[in-house]
This record gives structure tokens, C-alpha cells and sequence, in this order.
């Protein structure tokens, strides 16, 4: 079994090796990432210049890593469709510093690298947590190792693109696992204009949406202090929720608070 590991903050970033030093316990991994931050570019593809690929000295043992001058998009497709030699059964993205909830999922570049892998058909995963520190990468590593686990070892359903965001929290201040739908909410996107000397410029500057967000929503529950799952092929894709329960999160939270 093995795991495209990718993600959109870049190859160095901290969250991604914390992701596959952990991954390595249920699978062998390949991981191909930006060579630099990609946040913020969706589902965007590289169409009008070619795509060079760094083969970069391994930063785990026996996994092969490549740096992608592309977005978080590209990065997956050209894993799945060159560079990887043999079989890849799960792409999982992140660890995203910062959360990827309701309508800013759709500018997700982790959940956009994700997004390539389910559209290839394999199972997919999007993580991330709270806050650009990020203390608590771990546990957001073993959850998605966990659910990795269980997917390989075919316990849980074989068609399946998840959204997951976490606190940055100790697991043991975290309250749970909820399953989630997004929030239609976003961030009010406003214009700062300013004048470096020569010429005029803009700043896109996200500012949060305001209060009386649904409990149940991705947002909601995490402002409620619980991890979120969205099963985003629900929602997207409009399929079934197959297995992805609230008690499967319920027995997932307790397994995750058992091996945190
Ligand atoms: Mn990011």
C-alpha cells in the first residue's frame, strides 16, 4: 500500500513531515509538494508554462520526495500520473497551517491537492489545523494515520474525500470528533490600496465573517473546541455517506485519545 503525500504550504514545511513520519507506520510513501507556499490557489493547474520537477535528496529514509515549481494541484497530478513507478492507493494533503472550513474550502490549495487524487479515484484526505504556529501537529498526523489504517485495511468504505481540521490544541482539551457539513460562510474579501513610490498596489485582505454560524457546520464545530470531518464527496459529489458516521468519529476520537 502506499501514500502520495503532498500539500499546499510547500516541501519544507513543517506539517508535511510530521505527517509522513507518521504515515510511514501504515504505509510506504512518495511525497511530491510545491517547492514553495501554494495557500490560497484551489483546484488552479499549470496550462500555460511547462512544469520542472527537483528530485530532492530524501528527507525520510526510502522516501522518495520530489519539489514541484507548480501549485498543490499540479504537484498530485504529476505524481499520480509520472512520477510515482508504482501503485498509489491514498493521496493525503497538509498538514495546512490554518484551518480549510466552509465556503474557503473551494480556495483550498490543500484540499485542491486532495480534490486530483479522489478525481483519479483513490481515497483522499485534506488536514489541517488552527493557527500558523500549529503546536499540535501530532495530533492531527495520527488521526490522519489512523484513518489512513483503516482505509488500507479496506474497514472503512473505498470511495471517500475528506475534510479534516483540527484545533491546534492538546488532544486532551479537544472535546471530539464531529461530522460535519461546510458552513456557507466565508471571509469578506476587502481591497487596501497603498503606492510603493512608482505605482499604485493592492492588498487582498480577508477579514472573518461575524457571528451566528450553525453549530453543526464545519466552522461551528470547531469554534465548539471538537475536530471536523466533512466528507466532502458527499457534498460535492452528492454520493452516499457510505461509512462515515458520527459513531465511526465518536470510536475514532477515543482510538486517537487511546495512542495520543
Ligand atoms: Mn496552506
Amino acid at each position: 500500500m502506499a501514500i502520495l503525500v503532498t500539500n499546499d504550504d510547500g516541501i519544507f514545511a513543517p506539517g508535511l513531515w510530521v505527517l509522513a513520519k507518521e504515515l510511514k507506520s501504515v504505509a510506504s510513501l512518495v511525497v511530491a509538494a510545491p517547492d514553495r507556499e501554494q495557500s490560497a490557489t484551489g483546484t488552479a493547474i499549470t496550462l500555460r508554462q511547462p512544469l520542472r520537477v527537483q528530485r530532492v535528496p530524501p528527507i525520510m529514509p526510502d522516501v522518495d520526495t520530489y519539489s514541484v515549481e507548480g501549485t498543490p494541484s499540479d504537484s498530485t497530478i504529476l505524481a499520480l500520473g509520472k512520477l510515482t513507478k508504482n501503485r498509489v492507493d491514498m493521496v493525503i494533503s497538509g498538514i495546512n497551517k490554518g484551518l480549510n472550513l466552509g465556503d474557503d474550502i473551494l480556495l483550498s490549495g490543500t484540499v485542491g491537492a486532495a480534490l486530483q487524487g479522489y478525481l483519479r479515484g483513490l481515497q483522499s484526505i485534506a488536514i489541517s489545523i488552527a493557527s500558523a504556529d500549529s503546536h499540535y501537529l501530532d495530533n492531527a498526523a495520527k488521526l490522519a494515520a489512523l484513518l489512513a489504517g483503516k482505509i488500507l485495511a479496506g474497514t472503512l468504505p473505498m470511495d471517500m474525500f475528506l475534510n479534516i481540521n483540527l484545533p491546534d490544541l492538546p488532544l486532551n482539551e479537544i472535546k471530539g470528533l464531529k461530522l460535519t457539513q461546510p458552513a456557507h460562510k466565508t471571509h469578506i474579501d476587502t481591497v487596501e490600496e497603498g503606492h510603493d513610490g512608482r505605482r499604485e498596489y493592492y492588498w487582498l485582505v480577508r477579514q472573518k465573517l461575524g457571528t451566528n454560524i450553525d453549530k453543526d457546520t464545519d466552522i461551528g464545530t470547531l469554534e465548539q473546541g471538537n475536530i471536523s470531518i466533512t466528507a466532502l464527496h458527499t457534498t460535492w459529489f452528492q454520493k452516499p455517506t457510505l461509512g462515515i458516521t458520527n459513531s465511526l468519529c465518536s470510536d475514532l476520537f477515543r482510538e486517537l485519545q487511546r495512542i495520543g
